[in-house]
């Protein structure tokens, strides 16, 4: 180690940490970016393995088109290598839908392009009548169009109240219901309506759902590239065992590989991890433990990786729900105490279709998820797994019949690659807090945290969006607290 005294010292990888440290490192302060893991980029990872290579959690970027990567690759001087394995305008069929409605028995099935780019498939795929569409285009509009200022308004409202006020086709409310599960990892009817709504304007006007090429996990080596060609410091393979805080101010933290000092510390191990293990209780007040406690973490998605002998999917997304199986907080209840839904919501990405080295050539890789608890010991795991392999064999024959071989992933493994599970039921969560009421927007914890010079990166803090967007946003927001911090306490000298 060349110094063990440092600027800043950045807890984890993912796109949260490597933000805030690529960033700072790029801006002429010394960093240390330690990470647990011996693989880079948190759940923004790829995996490589007996000649494929895909992404292990996050499928589809929203926004496609001005996306917070975007900008810290352009600070960077490494614009040329953000490349989006697909336009918003790409012209060819993106996404398989099926959809079954609540009176019928047969799934109906349409393929169209960029996601909600064309109204006309689902008008098609959720069967319309004419007035009906037109409710659909006027609450669709409204959703597209709606100001930051309108969004702002709608913190404190659920997306199941904000349609409950509106003249909303079943089919739409429905959609909605698989959407808020499939984008947010959590329930129409606790979502906030600003961050549901801030997603689907950004999926329809910036497009949504597309990948890079090198995958996720591309973004992830080049952001750590660029910090260690700027001299920033890297220590994989170790976990953080303690931020050390004296007098209310942070000196450093504290590893298996020793101690390090800083003035500043930024974590992007998640919020309640952070305050409730990382640093001892001592140094908060009651209040903001409580605070810290009473968070609610969100939802999980568990999914099944299959390794087909030749390709088989042809678009690059296969989104499956009916009107019975997406999950709000009732069903999701029922399912807890061991009322597994007949059907589940799939979500299915083609790995190949965004990058042709996905798999060995003539093979084919994809995986299907499904919404669950956050818990690693989730009792639903494997009753979910066995109704997901059993909706491929119904709907998917032919990639049922292809497979060679499955790999199955839930909120234990999760939590093991990045957050500690610190509070019961918490831990393998897919975005990190809920992005609920109460939660979101001005109501969204601080990645200020009480203490001199200690920071929180992430999912958990300081922005507002979908999964890794949100997380390049807060820590894009944190290197500029933290320069800020550190000009002000060199005047203070
Ligand atoms: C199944 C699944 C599907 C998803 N799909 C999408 C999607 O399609 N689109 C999308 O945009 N997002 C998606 N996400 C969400 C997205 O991956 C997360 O929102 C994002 O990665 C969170 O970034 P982060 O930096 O806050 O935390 P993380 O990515 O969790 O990174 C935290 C890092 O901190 C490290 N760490 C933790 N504790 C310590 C410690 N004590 N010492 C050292 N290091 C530590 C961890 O090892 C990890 O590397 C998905 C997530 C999952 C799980």
């Amino acid at each position: 180690m060349s110094d063990a005294s440092y600027d800043t010292i950045v807890i984890g990888s993912g796109p949260g940490g490597l933000s805030t440290a690529t960033l700072l490192q790029k801006r002429g302060l010394n960093c240390l970016l330690i990470e647990k893991n011996n693989i880079l980029g948190g759940k923004m990872i790829s995996i490589e393995k007996d000649g494929y290579a895909y992404d292990l959690f996050p499928h589809g970027q929203v926004p496609m088109r001005g996306s917070a990567f975007e900008p810290i690759f352009a600070e960077l001087g490494v614009a040329d290598e953000f490349q989006p394995a697909l336009e918003p305008d790409d012209p060819r069929d993106i996404i398989t839908l099926l959809y079954r409605r609540a009176d019928r028995t047969e799934y109906r099935r349409v393929t169209q392009g960029q996601a909600m780019a064309d109204p006309e498939p689902f008008f098609k795929l959720w069967d319309l009548a004419d007035d009906e569409k037109e409710a659909a285009i006027n609450v669709m509009t409204e959703m597209a169009t709606i100001t930051d200022e309108q969004l702002d308004k709608l913190d404190g409202i659920s997306m199941h109240e904000w349609l409950a006020e509106r003249d909303v086709p079943s089919a739409v409310y429905n959609y909605l219901g698989f959407h808020a599960n499939a984008s947010l990892a959590e329930p129409l009817d606790l979502v906030a309506a600003s961050e549901q709504i801030l997603i689907m304007r950004q999926m329809m006007t910036g497009g949504g759902g597309g990948q890079y090429k090198g995958g996720f996990g591309g973004l992830t080596k080049v952001m750590a590239r660029e910090f260690e060609k700027n001299g920033g410091t890297l220590i994989t393979n170790s976990k953080v065992d303690k931020i050390n805080i004296v007098d209310g101010t942070v000196t450093g933290i504290a590893t298996p590989k020793g101690t390090f000092t800083a003035p500043v510390v930024v974590s992007s191990a998640g919020i309640q991890p952070t305050i409730l293990k990382l640093c001892d209780e001592e140094h908060f007040d009651r209040a903001y433990l409580n605070y810290i406690k009473g968070l609610v973490p969100g939802w999980a998605f568990t999914s099944i990786r299959y390794f087909l002998k030749e390709p088989v999917m042809d678009t690059a997304m296969y989104v499956m729900y009916a009107d019975t199986s997406w999950l709000n907080t009732t069903r999701f209840a029922q399912m807890k105490n061991g009322e597994v839904p007949e059907e589940v919501i799939l979500f299915m990405v083609n790995h190949n279709f965004y990058d042709e080295n996905a798999a060995p050539p003539g093979k084919q890789v994809l995986v299907s998820g499904t919404v669950c608890s956050s818990n690693p010991e989730a009792k639903e795991i494997e009753a979910l797994w066995q109704r997901m392999d059993a909706q491929m064999q119904t709907h998917f024959p032919e990639i049922w019949e292809a497979c060679e071989r499955r790999e199955y992933n839930g909120p234990k493994e999760i939590s093991d690659l990045t957050r500690d599970s610190v509070i019961e039921g918490q831990g393998g969560e897919c975005v990190g807090l809920a992005q609920i009421v109460g939660q979101c927007g001005s109501m969204k914890p601080d990645s200020n945290a009480p203490i001199n010079g200690l920071y929180i990166a992430g999912s958990d803090a300081g922005a507002r969006g979908m999964g890794t967007h949100q997380s390049a946003l807060s820590g894009t927001g944190v290197a500029r607290m933290v320069q800020q911090y550190l000009r002000g306490r060199s005047k203070m000298r």
